[in-house]
Formats: structure tokens, C-alpha cells, sequence
């Protein structure tokens, strides 16, 4: 889905490094070099980039398709 801004276990700042592991990620480089030369030391916020999948164009598909709905609900008169 999207990658928590930081990490859930020690609350370290994650979020800035997403978009560069994923760029050097379809490069076909080493995850393990990329974290290494990202500075993420600690397991647990390893953890979280490298078990991260990227769903948020899946699920922009739903949200579009409830739009009409909520425009419908939108334009109720407000009491
Ligand atoms: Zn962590």
C-alpha cells in the first residue's frame, strides 16, 4: 500500500527513502546494497521497505468508481 512515514517499531524516518529504493530496485541492484547505501541500518525499518508493495494505482481504480456516489451525497441538502 503506502509506506508509513515512519517506522512502526522504533519510529524512524522511512518515507524519504521509498522512491529511490524502488528507482535502484527495477535497476536490478542488490536490495541489501541499496538499504546500505541508503543509511537504513536498523532490521526493523529494513524490514518495512523491503516487505512494502506499491498498491496505491490498484486501489485509485476503486476510489474512482465511488465518486459518483459521494457526488450524489454531496449534493443532499445539509441539515
Ligand atoms: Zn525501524
Amino acid at each position: 500500500m503506502i509506506l508509513p512515514i515512519r517506522c512502526i517499531s522504533c519510529g524512524e524516518l522511512i518515507a524519504d527513502k521509498w522512491e529511490k529504493f524502488k528507482d535502484e530496485l527495477a535497476l536490478g541492484k542488490d536490495p541489501k546494497k541499496i538499504l546500505d547505501n541508503l543509511k537504513v541500518k536498523k532490521y526493523c525499518c529494513r524490514c518495512m521497505i523491503i516487505t512494502n508493495v506499491d498498491l496505491i494505482d490498484d486501489i485509485a481504480i476503486f476510489k474512482k468508481k465511488l465518486l459518483p456516489r459521494n457526488e450524489t451525497q454531496s449534493s443532499a441538502p445539509v441539515v
